[in-house]
């Protein structure tokens, strides 16, 4: 097992996991009200190893007698569906590289942090959006996905390796989100418009209203902390989900992800959370990040109250805290 002293474990992160209740700074986002309603005390926090698989003691007659969760744990409210938002933007990245290859990704979009907000009109110097994990650069690699087919069957498509780096947990699709998010997508269309004037989009892309819904579907998908964690933990995992031992991300995109994440994915607090805790994470506004330990554990955190740069309060503050309870930053085998 990963982590011998599992008992320990748990009860510190049960430690952490209760300091935090009391973090009550930020507020919940507000531009749709879906989000706007949501209950600011939810807090959960889930966590799976990579060896995270069910393990049976015993199977008699058709019955299970004990059935003990192998390295998962999860504390709060860590069954309530929340929308992947910006999460999602990680998994389309590694699910477009995993299907074209990242040469050819890379010639649509950089890897450079882009230095400003998620949702800014600009492009690199080659005309290319900064990077997968801000708005522009998630656009065009929605774009890239399955784009010789039509989107009911990319939709699908979509839907089911989620679920597959999920381990057939839960992955849904709120369609209320997903109206509020097109109605009130003025930026993503500006953003859309003037990166269709610079060429950005593939020739295959040939509706922009049709290309930003299926990128408003992506942020609707809903997950819950525990189902989130396990996809976590494929990451951590180099792509297998260690539920199902099955491949769901190629290795190379896999350490790409995580790469851009470590780099890019808690917006313009990055740079300072990869000095301060060293993992990769990625956030989105509903509340929920993901943080991964490579080769150790997938963890999702989750409480819809955000700091002014939109990362979970209760999130960077676990993070921080974890970290002076354990050597997980990337830099502390030194
Ligand atoms: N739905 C948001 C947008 O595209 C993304 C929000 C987020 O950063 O999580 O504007």
């Amino acid at each position: 097992l990963v982590v011998p002293s599992w008992h320990q474990f748990t009860t510190i992160i049960k430690e952490i996991y209760d300091t935090c209740i009391d973090v009550k700074d930020g507020n919940v986002a507000t531009y749709i009200p879906q989000l706007a309603r949501v209950n600011p005390d939810y807090w959960g926090v889930s966590i799976c190893t990579i060896d995270g698989q069910r393990m049976d003691f015993g199977n008699y007659w058709g019955v299970s007698i004990c059935t003990i969760d192998g390295q998962r744990m999860d504390f709060g409210s860590t069954k309530v569906p929340f929308c992947m938002q910006s999460i999602s933007k990680a998994f389309n990245y590694a699910l477009a590289a995993s299907e074209l290859g990242a040469d050819i990704v890379h010639s649509y979009v950089g890897q450079e942090p882009s230095g400003r907000l998620f949702n800014e009109i600009c492009l690199d110097s080659k005309n290319r959006p900064h990077n997968p994990m801000v708005n522009s650069g998630a656009i065009i690699v929605s774009s890239l996905i399955q784009n010789k087919k039509n989107y009911a069957d990319r939709f699908e498509y979509m839907l089911s390796q989620y679920r597959k780096i999920a381990g057939n947990e839960y992955v849904g699709f709120n369609n209320a989100v997903f109206l509020s998010e097109r109605a009130t997508a003025d930026r993503n269309y500006a953003l859309a418009y003037y990166m269709k004037e610079n060429g950005c989009f593939p020739a295959e892309t040939s509706s922009l209203t049709d290309a930003l819904d299926f990128y408003f579907q992506l942020c609707s998908l809903e997950t819950t902390c525990e189902s989130l964690s396990v996809m976590a933990a494929t990451l951590a995992n180099g792509g297998v989900c260690p539920l199902t031992e099955e491949r769901c991300i190629d290795s190379r995109p896999c350490r790409d992800v995580l790469s851009l994440m470590y780099s890019c994915g808690m917006y313009d607090y990055s740079g300072q959370f990869s000095f301060h805790v060293g993992l990769p994470a990625k956030s989105g506004v509903s509340g929920a990040m993901i943080v991964v330990i490579p080769n150790l554990m997938g963890i999702c955190l989750y409480a819809p109250p955000l700091d002014k740069l939109g990362n979970s309060c209760k999130g960077v503050a676990f993070c921080k805290e974890m970290i002076t309870r354990f050597s997980f930053h990337n830099y502390d085998s030194l």
